[in-house]
């Protein structure tokens, strides 16, 4: 699909602005290059798209797209020649207390871990020379030395990484009242979709509302 879109799809292109209209849309990028179309379907998560200016659409849309929110947290996988864990008959699941929230076994010799968001400030406030060091030590803790001798160790900051912002969609207590009806909904010619527009988050939510949304511009322009 995407050989047949050739230069229609632009990659690397940060949008910085949009405005809606029901003849013509306009959206700036970065750059300050202007694009115009009939129709704009936003796909980006709820938390950089707060810092797209958009004009054109209605304010209690805007309030509610706006007032989502995101769980801010980080990923940790450290690969090993081996699921070594396994020798001491351990499954490589965990459910941690340290700065580490849970691990399990990506493939075979990785462990995966996430750190979760009341732990994220912990991890933001260490060196970053000493974050992959002190991760694997508390794995250590966990399956056994070994741990502390993987091939190869990959951190990401998901929850400050700039084009995300998160991780997926939170919903603390009374979000979902307050994000309201208009959640996941359309305002042609502009239209949401991504996990955040569904109702837990999850690639599931991306494909569908992907899907939904693409349903909804062909049908209605
Ligand atoms: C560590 C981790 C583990 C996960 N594990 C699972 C799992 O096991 N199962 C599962 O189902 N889901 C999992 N998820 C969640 C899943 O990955 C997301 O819900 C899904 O990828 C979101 O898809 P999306 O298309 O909505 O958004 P994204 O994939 O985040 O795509 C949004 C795109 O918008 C771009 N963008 C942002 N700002 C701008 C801008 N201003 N201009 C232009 N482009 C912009 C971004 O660069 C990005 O390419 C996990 C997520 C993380 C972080």
């Amino acid at each position: 699909m995407g050989r047949e879109l050739g230069a229609r799809i632009r990659l690397g292109s940060a949008v910085a602005a949009l405005d809606i209209r029901p003849d013509r849309c306009v959206v700036r990028l970065a750059t300050g290059e202007v694009l115009t179309a009939t129709a704009v379907v936003s796909a980006l998560p709820v938390g950089p798209l707060r810092s797209v200016a958009i004009s054109g659409v209605g304010e209690a849309r805007l309030a509610s797209l706006h007032r989502q929110r995101h769980a801010t947290a980080a990923k940790f996988a450290a690969v090993y020649d081996r699921p070594f864990w396994r020798d001491a008959d351990l499954n490589g699941l965990s459910e941690a207390e340290g700065v580490l929230g849970s691990t399990w076994p990506q493939n075979e010799g990785v462990l995966s871990a996430l750190v979760p968001p009341e732990r994220y400030g912990v991890l933001l406030g260490t060196p970053p020379q000493l974050r992959a060091p002190e991760l694997l030590a508390e794995m250590a803790g966990l399956f056994g030395d070994e741990a502390l001798r993987p091939t190869a160790c990959h951190l990401r900051l998901w929850g400050t990484d700039p084009w995300t912002q998160g991780y997926v969609t939170q919903w603390p207590p009374g979000e979902v009242m307050a994000v309201g009806p208009l959640h996941g909904t359309h305002e042609p010619p502009f239209y949401v979709c991504g996990s955040d527009q569904w109702v837990a988050g999850y690639m599931e939510g991306a494909v569908r509302t992907g899907r939904a949304a693409a349903e909804e511009a062909l049908r209605r322009g």
